[in-house]
Parts: C-alpha cells; structure tokens; sequence
C-alpha cells in the first residue's frame, strides 16, 4: 500500500472505498514536473454546503484554507464554473487572489485578471427569454425566480414537498414548449428547474482541456446533475469527481463524501503539486 493511499484512507475515516481511493492514488501519482495540474471545481454543494440565502452559502470549514494554500503554491491552475453569475464566487471563497471563473455554466469567463468574455446569444433566442422573463416576474408559482443573461430559473429549495411539487409542475409547464425552440435547454438541477441557451459545463471544460498540454493531471468535481456533462468532458483526459453526501448514478470515476473526503482530496493535491515541482501555471 503506497503512501497517498494510507493517507486517504485513514484520514476519510474509512468511508472512501478501497477502490475509490485505489483510483484517486493512482491520479495523484501522475503529478509530473513537467506539466501544470489543472484544478476544475463546481462551488454550491461542492465546495460549499447549500443555504437558502446563496449569498450565505460559504465554503465548507477548512476548505478555504486548503484552497489557499494550493492557490500559495502556484503550481495548479485551478478553476471555479458555476451555475451563479461569475462575480458571485470570489466574495464567497475569500481568496487572497482572485481566480478564473466561468460564471452561468460556461456563458462568462471572468479571468484572473478582470478580464471578461460572453458568449453572443442569437437575437430570437434573447426575446423568448425576455417573454418568460416577464411572465414570471408576474408570478413564478410560489418558486424563486432567477433571471440570469442565458437563462431563466426557477428554485423551489426550502418549499414543503406539496409546495415543491406545484412549483415544479407549473414550472415545467412553462419551460417545456420553450425548450423545444432550437437553442434552448431545460436544465433540471437540485430543487430547480433551468430553461437556458448557449454553453453548458461540459462545454466550458471540452475548452479549458483544449488550452491544456496533454499530459498535465486534470480533475473535475461537482455535485449536481449539471455537472454530469462535465464529467463527461473530462472522462478521456482527467479524473471525473461526484462530491455528494449520497451516492446517485453518475457518470463521475469516483465519489466523495463532504467535507471530510474533500478536504482529504485537497490536501492529497497540495500534496502531489508540491512533489511535482511542476511549472509555473500557464496563463490564458
Ligand atoms: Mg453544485
């Protein structure tokens, strides 16, 4: 038994299976001086536990700190896309730098240094989001409605199950007819329902993989269900990481229970990246 997988072992309090950790072993090994780790995170239910208010939601104790200190390093690129707005992350994490963002599932790119990009929305599909928009600013069916550039949801996280369940129907009811119009998207997510266009995770990754030499270790971890397609994204290239307190089926290589399991994988990475002595991480 190596030494990184004792120390996965021990440390989860032995709720990691052997074989998990068998695979997460065998990733951290291939930590190499010759390329950069890329380090790709979802934020709600992954990094941080859920909370009604989501401008509450903070990370998870000592995450922070383990991301500060792989931040410290500057030997890992490391990436934060999120369903939230990109602007949204930074006050949250605390970080002493700022770092890339990619904001609304893959449609902003914040870049470390301020720096911004949007992707461009056809002129149709901006006006039946503005339709539904308007719709639900009237009434969203006791949900929460969200307007996003790309997007419009709704959340029902908090409502009794009989709430939920009217919420969700109504919501369906509305987002179903529109999601058929080329371009649109509905996007289910936990307590949630998502009508949206342009890119999703799994896009945001497929080009964060393609700025990134071949060869350099690269992890993705989520939670929901919007981070299946970048599970997917990644399957070839990288280690696909489900962070969830229960199991569900996924197309992810490995499961994480949180915080304990996480806080293991980060410093597992710290870790690794430090052995590597790996180069300076490249910048966009
Ligand atoms: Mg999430």
């Amino acid at each position: 038994m190596n030494e990184t997988y004792e120390a996965l072992t021990r440390a989860s309090e032995r709720t990691l299976s052997p074989e998990n950790a068998k695979k997460l072993g065998q990733f951290f090994r291939g930590f190499t001086p010759a390329a950069c780790p890329l380090l790709l995170l979802d934020y709600d239910g992954t990094l941080a536990p859920f909370h009604v208010d989501r401008f509450q939601a903070a990370p998870w104790p000592d995450v922070r700190d383990l991301l500060q200190h792989i931040q410290n390093q500057k030997k890992t690129r490391m990436v934060v896309i999120t369903g939230r707005p990109a602007d949204e992350i930074a006050p949250l994490l605390g970080l002493n730098a700022p770092l890339e963002v990619w904001g609304l599932h893959g449609f902003e790119r914040l870049y470390p240094d301020g720096r911004r990009e949007q992707e461009h929305l056809p002129d149709a599909v901006d006006r039946q989001l503005d339709k539904l928009r308007a719709q639900l600013d009237r009434d969203s069916f006791g949900g929460l409605f969200e307007s996003k550039p790309n997007a419009a949801v709704v959340h029902w996280r908090g409502a009794t199950p009989a709430q939920a369940a009217h919420i969700e129907q109504h919501t369906c009811a509305l987002f179903e007819p529109a999601a058929q119009i080329p371009g649109f998207r509905l996007l289910p997510f936990e307590c949630g329902l998502e009508l949206r266009a342009g890119r999703d995770k799994g896009a945001a990754v497929e080009l964060l993989m393609a700025e990134t030499v071949a060869h350099a270790p690269a992890a993705y971890l989520g939670d929901d269900l919007t981070d299946e397609t970048a599970f997917r994204a990644i399957e070839d290239r990288g280690l696909s990481v489900l962070v969830r307190k229960e199991w569900r089926e996924t197309a992810a290589d490995v499961w994480l229970k949180p915080p304990e399991e996480l806080k293991v994988f980060l410093q597992n990475w710290a870790n690794a990246a430090e052995r590597s002595e790996s180069l300076s991480p490249l910048v966009p």
